[in-house]
């Protein structure tokens, strides 16, 4: 059986945060707002895995409320969740990413997210493609007020 996950996730630009992206910090001027360290790519991907597996999704694993996971670090929420996902007998086929961000340009720090997410799931960084777009300037990603990611994965059982 195989089965497609979607994920989506926007968070809040703001100064004095770090800009995280797949567990890889990335100089910018702002960095996510958010439970835990904010990094939006991760909490989409985790949404898709979860989704595909019909596991739920990431506010249930991981409620706010919950000061276990209160500024954990997003690449454990993402073990953990995959933990989950691997332990029902699904394997990844493929994971592909958008980031929507005006700045910075993501380009740059491709291929290291793409390695870093691959270490956690335990694939080849082949598994897994990441790519930015900007806002053209216009709502709230154009004015680099927030950062917004999508996430859609095939598992097969
Ligand atoms: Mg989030």
């Amino acid at each position: 059986m195989i089965r497609v996950g979607l994920g989506r996730d926007l968070h809040r630009l703001v100064e004095g945060r770090r800009f995280l992206l797949g567990g890889v910090e990335i100089p910018a001027d702002k960095g996510e707002l958010g439970h835990s360290d904010g990094d939006v790519l991760i909490h989409a991907v985790i949404d898709a895995l979860l989704g595909a597996a019909g596991l739920g999704d990431i506010g249930e694993l991981f409620p706010s409320a919950d000061p276990v996971w209160k500024d954990a670090p997003s690449m454990e929420l993402l073990g953990a969740a995959w933990e989950q996902v691997r332990s029902a007998g699904w394997r990844l086929v493929n994971l592909d990413c958008v980031v929507n961000a005006e700045r910075p340009k993501l380009l740059p720090y491709r291929e290291k997210i793409r390695a870093s997410l691959a270490a956690v799931l335990g694939v080849s960084s082949e598994t897994i493609f990441v790519k930015g777009k900007t806002g053209e300037g216009l709502d709230s990603i154009g004015e680099g007020l927030a950062v917004e990611a999508l996430a859609v994965c095939l598992l097969e059982q």
